[in-house]
């Protein structure tokens, strides 16, 4: 993720997050179809694959991750209006110029912070 995040900065980039039990067992990066510095747009036909991937592999859509290469680091009203799956929602940021990720899960139009645990195989 983080190779993706830096490699797009400026622009946002955005992927997805497969496994099993909250536990991320495969990224898929995705294209930023918005190609924006404020605003990531995931291609519908990339998504599409993406989905089907991960059912092929019988794992579940855990998490999406999206950047805020200029802030903030949390979701902003847009993430929290367009959320469309009630899965985990990473946020990379680089409040002090090094790039972290802080997770999110939004409900009811709140975003509430959750704790990211990074494990080991
Ligand atoms: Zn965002």
């Amino acid at each position: 993720m983080l190779h993706h995040v830096e490699e797009n900065a400026p622009l946002e980039s955005c992927g997805l997050l497969a496994g099993n039990h909250a536990r991320v067992e495969k990224v898929i990066l995705v294209r930023n179809q918005a190609q924006s510095p404020v605003r990531f747009v995931m291609g519908p036909y990339e998504q599409l694959r993406a989905f089907e991937w991960i059912e092929s592999h019988a794992l579940e859509l855990v998490g999406i991750f999206h950047s805020h290469p200029a802030g903030p680091e949390m979701p902003s009203a847009t993430d929290i209006a367009e959320a469309a799956y009630e899965v985990v929602q990473i946020i990379w940021s680089r409040p002090n110029g090094g790039w972290s990720a802080r997770g999110f899960w939004i409900e009811d139009g709140k975003a509430v912070e959750v704790a990211l645990s990074i494990h080991g195989r």
